[in-house]
């Protein structure tokens, strides 16, 4: 396998170079056209990844280049996981010359391969359907020859099963090749960046991550790195290597390669500790009665700000991250919780691309031109800290102790979700009541909720976020705190109004949580989450001008030559 990879790559570096093999181009799915791949790459606008390169030391500096070199790794081991075929298929796309050729280039670039993520990975190049599991498995593979192997061969079961292998055919049967070998050659390269930026670091913690992620890359053994993730204590924030099993359609099995290589921001860590101290008094301050509060809630998971400066991988890949909660290996979790990270510049430069233009198209006019990214930015940050806040547990008739999530089902996450939104906001109120914000920096935090709802539904209801927050709006409609002006078709938000029915509506949602009645459950989602009114599909209409997604540019890129 190592050396087809490695034949594979040698094809595509060649081709980037302009070497002259003789190549079939590639040519367009059957029904695609220029204008419609062009329609797609501009559903991607472009924006600067920026952050603050002055506050780095001499050595931060030369650490974040050998890391971008190592994310760039990742990102070519990524594009052999969605297919062994990819680096080919840039070959032949950069030999095609018809129509949309520059569209179909960058489209191939945005997604990492010939299918489009935002369109159910429907291939755009006539390469075919994407196969399920991607490039993890056989394409021919069906899942009952998968589970009739581990049924005759019980020993294959945890490695063929496992985050760190491949599954190939080895003659009339199947072979699970380790990550090590599969990528052997790449991942060699990582790990050498990896240790000299140990080498160069002159920060413990780091250099430790640094060291053991690299001898994991070559031993498929992540646990020592994981736990030395969670205990980095560095300006310098990178996470590398594989960890989401999205990719993997079939299964969810195989982990992708990623990279988020980031800088921590001192005064955002500083004011975000501040909300964190917060949080029992916040918990005390539900609206609920007091005999359904958690006072024993731990507020100990992790919660870093910190601006992107590269990625590579996963994340690079169709619509980009905005915050990520790993690792997620249960050992960790037990031994050391998990970490929430929040890229600050992505979130910017998506609400100047989004957020901002959704309020200025669907809200009257003085309520968007109050929409500013910092309250905003707070309130996203406050959703994190309210899924901390609320019940947790249920004691059943039976004196069982059980979890929220187990009694309400499929009906949680949306829940759970609307409730981290409205406890998020609640808890703003509360925060401006002593004086952390002042009044008018909460309104325009509800504000910027506003035009979140709409971004949020435009991604379609069926998923728990848009279902949470059509909750919320139809919620806000039947309170009348959201209503039309009929003259410019703009939605008015009764700000006082929208407070107080907000906090009406995380009590109802807590006590749904507090009771553990699937049936309650059910009848809330079904009432406010099921039906997009004429209104808000109308307003949803009128975003199609509106890009989806940011294409990031990414600032190091141009300095790092200077250092
Ligand atoms: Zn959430």
């Amino acid at each position: 396998m190592t050396r087809r990879f490695g034949a594979a790559t040698l094809l595509l570096l060649l081709t980037a170079c302009g070497g002259d093999l003789d190549v079939d181009a590639i040519s367009l799915a059957n029904g695609m056209t220029a204008e419609i791949l062009q329609e797609r790459v501009e559903r991607f606008t472009p924006a600067r990844i920026d952050f603050d390169p002055s506050v780095l030391e001499p050595w931060e500096r030369e650490v974040l280049s050998k890391l971008v070199d190592a994310s760039d790794i990742m990102h070519e081991i990524f594009a052999l996981q969605v297919s062994p075929e990819n680096p080919e298929w840039a070959g032949r796309l950069a030999a095609y010359d018809g129509p949309g050729a520059a569209a179909a280039a960058e489209l191939f670039r945005i997604m990492v391969g010939p299918w489009d993520r935002l369109e159910h990975d429907e291939p755009f190049l006539a390469v075919g359907p994407k196969p399920e599991g991607a490039g993890y498995y056989p394409p021919d593979l069906a899942n009952e020859e998968f589970e009739r192997w581990l049924g005759q061969n019980p020993g294959d079961r945890e490695v063929f099963t496992g985050y760190f292998t491949l599954i190939r055919r080895d003659g009339a049967g199947l072979v699970a090749i380790p990550y090590s070998q599969a990528y052997a050659e790449q991942l060699e390269r990582a790990a050498t960046l990896l240790r000299e930026a140990a080498t160069l670091s002159q920060n413990a913690s780091l250099t430790n991550y640094l060291n053991l992620r690299a001898d994991a890359f070559l031993s498929d053994d992540y646990y020592a790195s994981d736990l030395a993730w969670m205990e980095l204590d560095s300006r310098i924030e990178p996470t590398i290597g594989p960890y989401e099993v999205y990719e993997d359609t079939r299964f969810g099995y195989k982990a992708a390669f990623e990279s988020f290589i980031t800088v921590a921001d001192s005064a955002a860590s500083a004011r975000l500790q501040q909300l964190k101290d917060w949080l029992p008094r916040l918990e005390a301050a539900l609206p609920v009665p007091d005999t359904y509060r958690n006072p024993s809630r731990s507020f100990e998971s992790p919660i870093r700000v910190v601006d992107e400066v590269y990625t590579g991988g996963d994340t690079r890949a169709g619509v980009q991250t905005t915050a990520f909660n790993l690792p997620n290996d249960v050992r960790v979790h037990e031994q050391k919780g998990s970490k929430k990270v929040m890229l600050r510049n992505v979130a910017r430069a998506k609400f100047d691309a989004i957020l901002s233009p959704i309020g200025q198209t669907v809200l009257a006019q003085d309520m968007a031109g109050r929409i500013a990214f910092d309250p905003w930015f707070t309130n996203v940050v406050m959703h994190e800290l309210a899924h901390g806040l609320g019940p947790t547990t249920i004691t059943t008739a039976s004196g069982e102790r059980v979890s929220v999530n187990q009694v309400l089902r499929d009906q949680y996450s949306a829940l759970e979700e609307a409730k981290a939104d409205v406890v998020g906001l609640h808890s703003l109120t509360v925060l401006a009541e002593h004086g952390v914000y002042d009044a008018a920096f909460v309104e325009q935090a509800f504000l910027g909720h506003l035009a979140d709802l709409f971004r949020a539904v435009r991604f379609g209801t069926s998923e728990a976020h848009g279902k949470a927050n059509l909750i919320q709006f139809n919620w806000l409609r039947e309170h009348n705190a959201l209503t039309i002006d009929d003259a410019t078709g703009r939605f008015v938000a009764q700000l006082s109004a929208v407070v107080e029915a907000n906090r009406a509506l995380a009590r109802e949602i807590l006590m749904i949580q507090a009771n553990g009645v699937y049936d309650d459950a059910v009848a809330f989602v079904r009432h406010y989450g099921a039906t997009v009114p004429p209104e808000l599909e109308g307003a949803l209409q009128r975003l199609s001008d509106v890009p989806v997604d940011i294409r990031p540019e990414y600032r190091v890129l141009d300095v790092r030559n200077a250092w």
